[in-house]
């Protein structure tokens, strides 16, 4: 009975979770195309937070969206470089200058992710 109980608590966290995790890459996107950078950096930092203290994991269309080295905001062509080369997307943070290799599958549902944007 109690078992039960504390997994339904735990999907509607999740939820919850995912809910504010969505709202604040939203604002991480405003402010950092309106130019405030480091405020997108504090949202990424916020919703990198959530997701490890509710364990629910970060959507997947924002995975990409900051440095897996330095969890900055990342904005093509202002702070970072993308690049396709040898079937892999090469992304290059201006930060801490380091790349991030994300191999091209035949997969949908990864591939999509890059169409939506
Ligand atoms: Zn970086």
């Amino acid at each position: 009975m109690s078992r039960k109980k504390t997994y339904l608590a735990k999907k509607v966290q999740n939820q919850i979770a995912n809910r504010r995790m969505v709202q604040l890459f939203n604002l991480a996107e405003k402010t950092a195309l309106s130019g405030e950078l480091e405020l997108a950096d504090r949202y990424v930092d916020i919703a990198r937070r959530i997701s490890m203290r509710s364990k629910a994991s970060i959507p997947k269309e924002f995975k990409r969206r900051f440095c897996k080295h330095c969890y900055k905001y990342l904005v093509p062509g202002l702070n970072s470089r993308i690049r396709v080369c040898r079937g892999k997307i090469i992304v290059y943070c201006e930060h801490c200058q380091k790349f991030t290799r994300i191999p091209i599958k035949n997969n949908r549902t990864d591939n999509q992710v890059f169409k939506k944007k």
